[in-house]
């Protein structure tokens, strides 16, 4: 049945913008979009009218790095966020509860907790999850996943004790006396999510696998996310991505970027390219150097911060190279993690060497983040035509620890207006969960550039709001390969849309977060409401 959307405010984000206020739907793509008069005299009769009282209708969002089972992963795991958990004694009642649900040999799992808004200030220690879950290892993660808390069974099973040095690249909580307070950050902190997160997954049954899908589409959908790149796909996740698109269960379109150590898989398995109109594999992800906040980002010089190195860089060049042409020879999309300046500089090599400069980018190679692109490696990925997929959010979540590490050079990280006045294809994203996949935060941050003690950091970097909700939009439709079907209400593309109760690009910048969404419609169907505008 015809779907006819009206009493909004369009914002379309198409070439040529005409004003709109009515949009109609049909066998869930846009049949038309424009004046009401003119749109609804295309509609057949009896069509549904809903009328949305002056509303803002943007395109569906896109987070073109996010991690999506992570998402599921983590929604599954006790609440213990801020205010839901207000104190110590809330999170433990959660872990407690938590623990009569947990298989025997899965660790008994919190997150969500941000320590200066518990009413204690402080992180909960090894003791206090003890007194919640004696005798089985539970742990709770930080929003930020960048730190963790143990109890003392789970210390014992990842083989940490008292007296144990800090690792590289993290360090560990320690009491008074020196022992182990049962806190972890950075580096042992990330690689105990994996094992626990990849165990976990491993242990699970395939129903229970698609839930965990399902529900990290549930949360996405809130945001008004219609399409999300899934940044780290492997065997056993790609299944439960299957498992939900068969079920009818995804809530957006999936864009798989598969670990370059199971592309082999892959392909024997004859599973790249398109499944369905809501997943696909078609890129390949690998890793050329740390991150940021760890300052494990591969930099020319020395971090003035601990772990005050030059930051690690896993391939050098020539290695990197034939991997790239390898994955590129057998048809995929490369996507690189590179932050730092000298892992930047090595990935542009190593597509170099097998893109001419002014034939094109076919495949549309990317760089995943790219936080320390300065202007000359700007203009190298530019002249290469790569796509770079970054976080403007991470500017108001991390940007104030970027600025201890880079110092005077942290006006130039994350440049979006000198990377697109270079004419680079640059996609919005978030990195979920590494902070919220809230993109109404990215965009704010793109025109703001904030940080959360409220230093600016690179003011000529500021985008207009029109181009910020590009990068989550028709930017990011390019970095998938989909920008004929998604990230712009025009005739023909598919009818993936949010209603927004105010528009982005007339919002004072500042409260751009406030913005709510009422709907979020995935080809004609509603996945999210906050009310019921849309009939079930
Ligand atoms: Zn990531």
């Amino acid at each position: 049945m015809d779907l006819v959307v009206s009493d909004a405010v369009f914002v379309t984000m198409a070439a040529s913008a005409e004003p709109a206020e009515c949009m109609l739907v049909r066998d869930g793509r846009i049949a038309a979009v424009g004046q009401a008069e003119a749109v609804r005299a295309l509609a057949a009769p009896g069509a549904n009218v809903v009328r949305l009282g002056g509303a803002t209708v943007v395109p569906g969002l896109i987070d073109a790095h996010c991690h999506v089972s992570d998402i599921g992963y983590l929604a599954a795991s006790a609440d213990c966020s801020q205010p839901s958990a207000p104190d110590i004694p809330a999170i433990q009642a959660r872990l407690r509860e938590a623990a009569t649900r947990t298989p025997e040999g899965s660790w008994v799992t919190g997150s969500g907790y941000v320590e200066y808004k518990l009413r204690e200030g402080r992180h909960p220690s090894r003791a206090d999850l003890d007194r919640a879950v004696p005798g089985r290892p539970a742990v709770l993660y930080h929003t930020s996943l960048h730190a963790c808390v143990l109890n003392t069974a789970a210390l014992r099973e990842a083989g940490l004790a008292d007296g144990q040095p800090d690792p590289p690249g993290g360090a560990f909580g320690r009491d008074q006396q020196g022992r182990l307070d049962g806190v972890l950050y950075e580096s042992p902190m990330f690689a105990l999510f994996e094992r626990n997160l990849r165990h976990d997954i491993a242990r699970m049954g395939a129903a229970a696998r698609a839930r965990l899908v399902e529900m990290a589409g549930q949360r996405l959908a809130a945001y008004g996310l219609t399409a999300a790149c899934d940044a780290d796909l492997r065997r056993d996740t790609f299944a439960a991505f299957a498992d939900a698109d068969q079920g009818g269960l995804l809530s957006q379109r999936i864009y798989g970027l598969v670990v370059h150590d199971q592309v082999d898989w892959l392909l024997a398995a004859g599973l790249r390219g398109r499944h369905s109109d809501r997943l696909a594999t078609e890129a390949v992800k690998i890793w050329a150097d740390g991150g940021m906040s760890s300052r494990t980002a591969a930099i020319h010089g020395t971090y003035p911060v601990p772990p005050y190195g030059s930051g690690i860089l896993y391939f050098e060049r020539d290695e990197l190279t034939e991997m790239v042409r390898e994955f590129d020879a057998r048809g995929l999309q490369v996507c690189i993690h590179a932050q730092g300046d000298r892992a930047i500089e090595t990935v542009l090599d190593a597509y170099a060497a097998i893109l001419a400069v002014g034939a094109g980018n076919p495949r549309r190679h990317r760089i995943e983040h790219g936080g320390a692109m300065y202007p000359p490696l700007a203009a190298q990925a530019a002249a290469l035509g790569i796509v770079v997929a970054s976080q403007p959010g991470f500017l108001s979540v991390l940007g104030d620890g970027f600025a201890e590490a880079f110092g005077d050079r942290s006006d130039e990280l994350y440049s979006f207006a000198s990377w697109r006045r270079a004419g680079i294809t640059v996609a919005g994203s978030s990195d979920a969960p590494v902070i919220t996949a809230d993109p109404l935060v990215g965009i704010r941050d793109a025109v703001l550039r904030r940080t959360g003690d409220g230093r600016l950091l690179g003011p000529a970097e500021r985008l207009p709001a029109r181009g910020a909700l590009a990068l989550y939009t028709t930017q990011a439709a390019i970095a998938m390969h989909r920008e004929d079907e998604i990230g712009s209400l025009e005739p023909g593309r598919l009818a993936d849309f949010v209603v927004l109760d105010d528009n982005p690009l007339e919002a004072d910048p500042e409260h751009i977060t406030d913005i709510g969404v009422l709907a979020t419609v995935l080809g004609g169907t509603p996945v999210y409401q906050s009310g019921s505008i849309f009939p079930g």
